[in-house]
């Protein structure tokens, strides 16, 4: 890895249900936004290479992997 800013592996912030770290929220147009979110609050997409969102409504965002919904500020260190 090289190149931008790093993230450490297992700084980002879980699922509260589930302790799952990616997320979505649902678009206008009808698809989903993949993200996850950093400690200090940040989302950048799932894909690489790694691009910071701005801009999403985050307080109704998903857990890809329970099914989980609730603000961003519910999830959990
Ligand atoms: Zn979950």
């Amino acid at each position: 890895m090289s190149g931008g800013a790093q993230h450490r592996a297992g700084a980002w912030l879980k699922c509260p249900q589930c302790l799952n770290d990616r997320f979505y929220v649902m678009e206008a147009g009808g698809g989903h936004t993949y993200f996850q979110v950093d400690a200090a609050g940040r989302l950048f997409t799932t894909r690489h290479p790694r691009k910071e969102l701005s801009g999403l409504d985050t307080s109704d965002i998903h857990c890809t992997a329970c099914g989980w919904r609730g603000a961003l500020k519910k999830l959990v260190p």
